[in-house]
């Protein structure tokens, strides 16, 4: 029998009221089950959603963890390490040290072990894997897919063409800014202004000029005066196009972001809504400017497009290897056996509010 603690929850509600650290005991598994061991599990945004219940993508209710009651455990992203096997997944090509990504969302991964079965697991070949830290390999099916595929899959971007995105700070905005570098499109990236720290906000958008920003502006220089000439100036007097927009914030300077597409045929892709405010669009955008506004959700583009997720990974963990495309900020919580419940919802509540130095990663 195998050990294992989880941070669990038995409803909805906020983070710190709900969460718990449960122990409980895995049987040694039969057939195609695999105990896992965790290696690293990030803390994104749509975790804390999912625990306060207005998160499409829904946990799963449980009471295999020897609770009365159903809990769910709470994460939905994570790379975990095979540590024993039923016959029928070692008929399916498993081994002992394997490691693996979740196939989908709601697996549960903020726990020091789980009972998983094939069908809910991904493998990561070890020449895939070759290189790779748990930390990479934890954090690379959700932010990099989600912006690799926003980049490729709403406008054939050419060499040198311009793209623009806000909350470019987050995982998302990062991985876009390194794979667009990659790729040879220029982006102007919009980052939450540091009021009253020059400092920070200047360090700031120095780290992501370092990982290949062209341009990096405040959300209050978005919206100030001068931008329109600061743009032009930017796109050699507007001959360099600016056809696609990432929106992870919305509100006021979404809008505003949307102003600096090239008319016909830009596309303005919403993939999150950081600040709770709605997207309002001036209906001479669609009319006059013809600007398509598109959504992306990277668990239905993976549930639809599975071949196509896995490539992405590996094409992703490529990079990483090559020194093409660098870890974003971490802040690297330790879970050991020891480690108190407190502890690690502290965490959890720290990424609900104000200015992070970085993700939030469980590393076991
Ligand atoms: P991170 O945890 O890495 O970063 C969060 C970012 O949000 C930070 O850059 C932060 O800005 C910014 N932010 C926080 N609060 C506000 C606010 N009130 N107004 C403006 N910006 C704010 O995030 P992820 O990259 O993991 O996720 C970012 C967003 O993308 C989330 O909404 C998430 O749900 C969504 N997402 C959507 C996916 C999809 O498939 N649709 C997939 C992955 C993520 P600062 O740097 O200034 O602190």
């Amino acid at each position: 029998y195998e050990q294992a603690k989880a941070l669990t929850f038995p409803s909805y509600g906020e983070p710190p009221s709900v969460l718990s650290l449960h122990t409980h005991s895995i049987s040694p598994p039969h057939g195609d089950l695999l105990t896992l061991r965790f290696l690293a599990s990030p803390i994104n945004p749509a975790d804390i959603n999912q625990i306060q219940g207005v998160y499409l993508s829904k946990p799963t209710w449980t009471t295999s963890l020897g609770t009365k009651d159903e809990i769910a455990v709470a994460g939905n992203e994570g790379v975990a390490e095979v540590i024993a096997l039923g016959e029928g997944a070692k008929k399916d090509g498993w081994k002992r040290g394997d490691w693996c990504l979740m196939k989908g969302p709601g697996f549960g991964t903020w726990r020091t072990h789980a009972s998983a079965s094939t069908d809910q697991i991904v493998k990561l070949e070890e020449g895939v894997r070759e290189g790779i830290t748990a930390i990479q390999a934890g954090t690379v099916s959700i932010n990099p897919c989600t912006a690799y595929r926003m980049l490729k899959d709403f406008v054939e971007l050419k060499e040198g063409e311009w793209f623009v995105q806000n909350g470019a700070n987050s995982g998302v905005g990062r991985a876009a800014i390194q794979l667009g570098k990659a790729w040879g499109l220029k982006s102007i990236n919009i980052i939450r202004a540091r009021e009253n720290d020059k400092e920070k906000e200047d360090a700031l958008k120095q780290s992501l000029y370092d990982v290949g920003a062209d341009v990096v502006i405040t959300d209050a220089e978005l919206q100030s005066q001068g931008i329109k000439d600061m743009s032009k100036e930017w796109t050699n007097g507007g001959r360099e196009k600016i056809r696609l927009a990432l929106n992870c914030v919305n509100g006021k300077a979404a809008t505003a972001m949307a102003k600096l597409l090239s008319s016909g045929g830009a596309h303005f892709v919403t993939y999150g809504a950081m600040s709770k405010q709605p997207l309002t669009i001036p209906a001479s955008m669609l009319i006059f400017k013809d600007i398509h506004f598109d959504g992306f959700w990277v668990s239905k583009w993976a549930e639809r497009n599975p071949e196509e997720k896995k490539t992405t990974v590996e094409d992703v963990l490529n990079m990483i290897r090559k020194g093409q495309f660098k870890d974003v900020p971490v802040d690297e919580i330790k879970w050991e056996w020891e480690t108190k419940g407190d502890e690690l919802i502290a965490k959890v509540k720290d990424t609900l509010e104000g200015y992070r130095e970085g993700k939030g990663v469980f590393v076991f």
